[in-house]
């Protein structure tokens, strides 16, 4: 069967996630169904000078890194590479936060870093024309699984439901709260929390983002084994748009409220919850799980 040719075009990034991406554990079927036209570490038919130069076909656009105006690839704007190809493919796919919301490099020296259609929140119109066939896997990095995910149903032709920032619904309708193993801990406001540890949750003091951060990190664990929050570190907000923050491992309050509630959760509703469970110790999530 043909196989669908992808171009990965890395711009302004870490190149994080194109090492996420190796971590795929199925690397090998993956590229037995998909070739990398062009792709910076991996093996492909073309080098990044063909792409500039030549137009190659090309059914799916990936686009690692945030873009500027002033940052140059290859000796040309990088802008003008991502219009041609941008043209040429079918779909788009924007690989992680950077590419779709700017990311960590809005920090730096080049001007008016944004994703391929939004600067953080706001949306841009630099791209507009293509703005119908993209999807955004936000990530710092993308999760592997949820990008080969969204590339099978984009081969397959399935109709990705997606959110107002085009992110599939599949994998972003949920909260990395959702599927946290402790979620107990959450309903009864327990964070006795050192790094690493089994026991607590890390929303109260802790600065985890889990429960106002959209992705399935606990529900399609990393490696197949594990998650940030389930590995004892709190959520970092990495798939959103405002990422990153800053103080990223304490939780900021008001008058001893947490500044950022849980998706849909009211200060009232919190406070009634609050004022409940405070009347509650559970000993045994009090205690270590391990300990006798
Ligand atoms: S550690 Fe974070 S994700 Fe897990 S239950 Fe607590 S708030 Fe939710
Ligand atoms: S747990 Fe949070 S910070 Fe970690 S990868 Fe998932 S969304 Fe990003």
């Amino acid at each position: 069967m043909k196989k669908v040719r992808v171009l990965w075009l890395s711009l302004m990034a870490c190149n994080g996630n194109t090492h996420s991406f190796l971590n795929y554990p199925h690397l090998e079927s993956f590229l037995n169904d998909f070739e990398f036209i062009y792709h910076p570490v991996i093996d492909s038919n073309y080098s990044l000078e063909d792409i500039i130069s030549k137009e190659i076909a090309c059914d799916i656009l990936l686009i690692e890194g945030a873009i500027a105006d002033d940052f140059i690839k290859a000796g040309i704007p990088a802008v003008d590479i991502v219009k041609k190809y941008a043209e040429i493919a079918q779909t788009i796919v924007t690989v992680g936060t950077c590419a779709t919301f700017g990311g960590i490099f809005r920090q730096s020296a080049y001007e008016d870093v944004s994703g391929l259609h939004f600067k953080e929140q706001n949306r841009t119109d630099k791209f507009n024309d293509v703005f119908e066939k993209t999807v955004s896997v936000s990530g710092c990095p993308i999760h592997p699984e949820v990008l080969v995910n969204t590339l099978y149903a984009i081969k397959k032709r399935l109709s990705l439901k997606l959110d107002s920032y085009l992110r599939p619904k599949e994998f972003f309708s949920y909260t990395v709260h959702n599927g946290c193993t402790r979620n107990e801990y959450f309903e009864y406001k327990v964070d006795k929390h050192n790094f690493g540890e089994l026991e607590g949750c890390m929303f109260y003091d802790h600065g985890c983002r889990g429960p106002f951060t959209h992705g399935s990190c606990n529900k399609i664990l990393w490696n197949e084994v594990n998650s940030k929050t389930r590995a004892g570190l709190p959520c970092m907000g990495c798939t959103e748009p405002d990422f990153p923050k800053q103080n990223l491992f304490s939780t900021k309050k008001n008058m001893g409220i947490p500044e950022h509630l849980p998706v849909g959760v009211s200060k009232r509703t919190y406070l009634t919850l609050a004022g409940i469970t405070k009347a509650f110790t559970i000993d045994r999530l009090e205690r270590k799980l391990f300990d006798d």
